[in-house]
């Protein structure tokens, strides 16, 4: 038996076949789940389309979180054909990438908002859409990365919307507990996707990660991939309002060893 047979999902998030929604995607339909993906605009369609065919969905919708009439049709979609809802998975960011570099001292006052617009707020908007669809409890996830917790150089305004969003995970599980529906976030290692290549020095914070870390190695999308996978489904039927770290243990590290 399949853990997620007769479950229902919306994945927000793929760009391409590197994006993290992507990895968990995979997983959670091995385990029998129905998906329906959305995707930013029209240039992301075509990328989507054939990776949704790949494992039997053909429920594709457009949702630019920017605009909030764009979450709200979504949603009425998902009413529409579905019904009724299980998970959420939410693998959204966007900053300007003129602002991930240099100091964050500097972020401007429309890019840190459009930030924590994107990065941050969309989770809470999209919660709100999907709760009363979700009647019988369920799992709402959302993509987070250390940052929020200690300063990395040119992560900036994206770890300050971060640590909001982690703390908005905990204010959502509260909200959200008595119905049966959990939050959580899962905090990633780097991983090579569209969204760091906007990160200036993502390559030095991917060498610096895999050397450093307590596993000495950066994690694979296989492994983002179960760990969604736990969180989204009744495996962690009883974990809500936490940050799941999934990144060899690169957290843990104070000083690293000497080589
Ligand atoms: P990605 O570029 O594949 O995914 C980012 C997604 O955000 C894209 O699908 C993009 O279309 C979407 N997006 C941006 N603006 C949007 C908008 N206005 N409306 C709708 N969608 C929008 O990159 P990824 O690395 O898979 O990123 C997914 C999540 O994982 C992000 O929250 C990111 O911060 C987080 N994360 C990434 C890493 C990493 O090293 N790559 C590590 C930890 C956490």
């Amino acid at each position: 038996m399949r853990i997620l047979e007769g479950k229902k999902g919306i994945v927000m998030g793929v760009a391409n076949h590197h994006s993290i929604a992507w990895g968990i995607a995979k997983k959670l339909a091995e385990q029998g789940a129905d998906l329906c993906f959305t995707y930013q605009g029209l240039p992301f369609l075509r990328r989507i389309e054939p990776l949704a065919k790949s494992i039997n969905s053909n429920f594709i919708l457009e949702c630019d979180v920017l605009n909030n009439e764009s979450i709200r049709n979504t949603f009425a979609q998902i009413n529409k054909k579905w019904r009724s809802l299980d998970f959420v998975l939410h693998s959204i960011a966007f900053s300007d990438k003129n602002e991930l570099k240099g100091k964050y001292i500097d972020s401007s006052r429309e890019n840190f908002s459009k930030t924590m617009l994107i990065s941050c707020f969309s989770f809470t908007e999209i919660a709100k859409e999907a709760y009363p669809l979700m009647t019988n409890g369920g799992s709402m996830v959302t993509l987070t990365y250390d940052g929020s917790q200690r300063p990395v150089p040119n992560y900036n305004v994206m770890g300050v919307a971060k640590a909001a969003l982690e703390s908005s995970v905990r204010y959502l599980a509260a909200d959200l507990g008595e119905r049966g529906i959990r939050v959580n976030s899962l905090s990633a290692g780097v991983m090579k996707t569209l969204a760091m290549a906007g990160i200036s020095g993502g390559k030095n914070m991917m060498k610096w990660s895999e050397k450093n870390s307590l596993m000495k190695r950066n994690i694979t999308l296989d492994e983002v991939g179960n760990s969604g996978l736990y969180l989204l489904s009744d495996l962690s039927s009883g974990v809500t309002g936490e940050n799941h770290y999934v990144d060899c243990g690169y957290n843990k590290v104070s000083v690293p060893k000497e080589t």
